[in-house]
């Protein structure tokens, strides 16, 4: 008969100091635990298995949000849904991103550090993921084309790179510098979080009357802001275990609770983001730039993409309406080009954008930029 053994469970100094959680004094997992411990220790109650389970779950949950969405909005065609797209990624990436390190964290020291750099990765590009769909649909209207909404991603961006290498960075000092690693690792996560917000702390503040972009997402952001509150407070606070150490070891520790806020927290912040993007349509179409909507997301694409940057003509692409081609037009490629070598080749998507001719170079990881057509050719 097929018996499964699960993995052992240790005490606080059986296993390394870098594995140390304040407050936490049972439920550690074996600090060289395999793949297949690692996988099979979600299913056995330890310190890290609510922890696991409070962002995968959620992951589904966004992935469902995301799948029905797509039904009602056309990611593929309307350049003004495309900063939510990128948004509705990041919102997926992150609590799945999560899940995967908390559970794979005790495979080695390595094997910890690499996990965690992935985690506060996956947090940071979620954090501009926020600045990006703030910044195409929750803007106060009297910012709206002005001189903060036109850095206000880019600067986002500068953010997260900076704070990934913080927090990043604050992981060397758990052991000889706790307390500046606590500094710098809250203030990696605090300073994105007040700058991206900066738009609805204007809303919810300072903007009444006329003017004003006072709707029924307000709420949403007000709920949304509070728990992320309470999650900065859970994270710095390390609260309620570290009034009672070994109380709250297996449930109740200040790191479930900072996901659970943090996830209803987004839960919140994505109804609202839905609520401004359906009713400001109009409004935003007519006053924002055109690029709003397009170049942000490009930004977030150009990390991943294999080609060179090249803003003119992504700009004039993007910036408008692409003519129809009349796919006659194209001229027999190069023998990689022909659907025999690769089914999924670029001639059979005359409409694609440029970002579309990323991601499907991206899909085919190839560098096929030299192989398109420039413009002028195929129009
Ligand atoms: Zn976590």
């Amino acid at each position: 008969m097929l018996t499964i053994k699960l993995p052992q469970i240790f005490r606080v100094h059986q296993v390394p100091r870098i594995f140390w959680e304040d407050g936490i004094i049972s439920g550690y997992r074996h600090p060289k635990s395999s793949a297949l411990d690692c996988v099979l220790s979600s299913f056995q109650l330890n310190n890290e298995t609510i922890n696991i389970w409070t962002h995968f779950l959620p992951t589904w949950y966004f992935l469902w949000r995301f799948l029905m969405l797509s039904y009602s909005l056309d990611f593929w065609r309307d350049t003004y849904s495309w900063p939510f797209l990128a948004y509705m990624v990041l919102v997926c990436l992150y609590p799945f991103t999560s899940s995967c390190a908390h559970t794979f964290s005790t495979m080695s020291t390595h094997a910890r550090h690499i996990c965690y750099f992935l985690d506060y990765g996956a947090l940071s590009l979620y954090s501009l993921g926020c600045a990006i769909t703030y910044g195409a649909y929750a803007m106060p209207d009297v910012w709206v084309d002005g001189p903060l909404h036109h850095c206000f991603v880019p600067l986002a961006a500068l953010n997260s790179f900076i704070c990934t290498s913080l927090s990043c960075y604050s992981r060397f000092l758990e052991l000889e510098c706790p307390s500046l690693c606590k500094i710098l690792r809250t203030t990696a996560f605090a300073y994105p979080f007040l700058f991206d917000n900066i738009p609805l702390f204007y809303r919810l503040l300072f903007c009444f009357g006329e003017d004003c972009a006072w709707n029924d997402s307000i709420p949403g952001y007000f709920y949304h802001l509070i728990f992320a509150a309470l999650t900065g407070f859970l994270f710095a606070s390390h609260l309620p275990e570290r009034l009672a150490p070994g109380r709250f070891d297996y449930i109740g520790h200040s790191h479930q609770l900072f996901h659970i806020c943090a996830v209803v927290g987004t839960h919140f912040q994505l109804e609202s983001v839905l609520w401004d993007l359906h009713s400001r349509r109009a409004w935003l179409s007519a006053h924002a730039p055109a690029a709003t909507f397009t170049q942000d997301f490009y930004l977030l694409c150009y990390p991943f993409s294999l080609t060179p940057f090249k803003p003119p003509t992504l700009h004039q692409n993007l910036g408008q309406q692409i003519p129809p081609i009349n796919p006659a037009s194209y001229k027999e490629g190069p023998p990689f080009y022909s659907s025999t070598a690769n089914p999924f080749f670029l001639r059979d998507f005359p409409h694609a954008s440029c970002i579309q001719s990323q991601i499907l170079q991206l899909w085919l990881g190839h560098r096929l930029d030299e192989k398109i057509p420039s413009d002028s050719t195929i129009l």
